[in-house]
């Protein structure tokens, strides 16, 4: 028998009756073994991600904190209540929690309790072990992440449990000081653990059939992606889209593992698989550059800038790329786009006026002839299977944009991503009129 990684994301677990749904899922496959699970998130448009008001508490701990706790006590009690949790289990987690509180409590503390609380609560519910996060993913007591000393602590206390329910989004430093990943967290969690069990799937359950080609806020009903490599996902959530949290990837990605994103509301639906390339015995031979370009999917951002320098005899004396672009490190800022021509360059990165300002005085130290800013502009990429022929994929999406009448400030084209800089007031209707013809 098989063993897979079962994430459910804050939708699929805001309520007893969503938890219930996700319980259906796992108790529907006996290689459902182990849980990660989120805070409760919202249950409607109108209501509060419990994790929100967990940074609430935080800011308001030295202080009258009662009215944001009343609030959070009342969803888990109410859950396990509904749940048929015994009252008194949740009753004396959150009086523990609640002795915690005070002005040295730390934001990380108080931010993990939605996954600590949620967890505990579902383990009960199943008859499961519950498996605290903080004695099973580590980080150094400064506050980085340790993915080995993690993947054995985890491989160890899975291996003793056949079934367990483990809390997303956050561990501890040796020393039990608790530390969060960024928000989305629960989604590495859940990469840790199918790698530490070497699960023969990550299954990933939200509110979404998987990971849709376009934003479905710009375009209607965009389809799903039935299958996509981790490169191309990597591609796309570079671009903008926000699927998976970025670092979900890595762990399962070098253990060969795929992932599944999956409906929970749906669970019928095919979802999304996420997978190492190439897809063998796959109709999507993606990584072959035989196959023609297909568009996978389209993201973008906006608040971008793009900075072009310019000097006369530049272009062929050695070392000015580098000089350039370590400036650009100098001043913190990663570049997201490099173009060049005959004695200029242009940097397409995200920021400010100050971000912008810091690396002109930087670049300025080279004594350029000129130096422009573009500001307000924004990143439309298209990633694509294959990589040939690239040129019938580029005159669509600039054709598109033409008759549109949205001008292409840059266009930059290379294996299988096409990326345009369109006027940040545009973004949306270029990202319209690109998906209307790829698709
Ligand atoms: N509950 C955390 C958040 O809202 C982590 C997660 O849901 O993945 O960011």
């Amino acid at each position: 028998m098989g063993v897979r990684a079962v994430k459910f994301g804050g939708t699929s677990l805001a309520s007893a009756s969503q938890i219930r749904k996700c319980m259906d899922i796992v108790q529907a496959h006996p290689d459902r073994k182990y849980v990660i699970a989120s805070a409760p998130g919202k249950r409607s448009a109108d209501d509060e991600k419990i994790t929100d008001l967990l940074y609430q508490l935080y800011e308001q701990r030295s202080g009258d904190y009662a009215h944001t706790w009343s609030k959070i006590c009342l969803r888990f009690t109410e859950i396990a209540e509904d749940l048929g949790v015994d009252a008194s289990k949740v009753d004396s987690a959150l009086g523990e929690i609640d002795s915690h509180l005070g002005p040295d409590t730390s934001v990380d503390y108080c931010a993990s309790r939605g996954e600590y609380l949620n967890a505990m609560i579902i383990a009960a519910h199943l008859g499961w072990s519950f498996i605290d996060a903080a004695e099973v993913v580590r980080f150094s007591d400064s506050g980085e992440f340790l993915a080995e000393e993690t993947n054995d602590l985890l491989g160890e206390a899975l291996r003793t449990h056949d079934h367990a329910v483990i809390p997303g989004f956050y561990g501890a430093t040796p020393s039990g000081e608790i530390k969060t990943f960024s928000r989305g967290g629960s989604d590495v969690t859940g990469a840790l653990v199918a790698r530490a069990t070497q699960a023969s799937v990550y299954e990933n359950w939200t509110d979404v059939s998987g990971i849709l080609t376009a934003d479905p806020r710009i375009v209607d009903n965009p389809l799903p992606i039935p299958r996509i490599s981790y490169t191309a996902l990597r591609q796309l959530t570079y671009l903008g889209a926000s699927v998976l949290h970025e670092n979900a990837i890595y762990p399962v990605r070098r253990a060969n593992i795929p992932t599944h994103i999956r409906n929970t509301n749906q669970p019928q639906d095919p979802g999304t698989w996420i997978q190492g390339e190439p897809f063998a015995g796959s109709s999507l031979a993606d990584a072959s550059p035989a196959t023609p370009q297909k568009m996978i999917g389209l993201a973008g951002r906006t608040n971008c800038l793009a900075l072009t320098v310019r000097k006369v005899q530049w272009s062929g004396s050695l070392g000015v790329g580098a000089q350039l672009l370590n400036l650009f490190d100098e001043a913190r800022i990663a570049v997201d786009l490099v173009v060049t021509s005959v004695d200029s360059w242009t940097f397409i990165f995200r920021g400010d006026t100050s971000t912008k300002e810091s690396v002109m005085a930087k670049i300025g130290s080279l004594d350029p002839d000129s130096m422009e800013v573009r500001e307000n502009l924004a990143l439309v990429g298209v990633v694509t299977t294959g990589t040939l022929p690239r040129a019938k994929t580029t005159s669509a999406i600039n054709q598109s944009l033409a008759e549109a009448g949205i001008d292409v400030f840059l266009d930059s084209s290379a294996e299988s991503m096409h990326v345009v800089a369109v006027d940040s007031l545009r973004y949306e209707d270029a990202v319209r009129s690109i998906y209307s013809v790829l698709t």
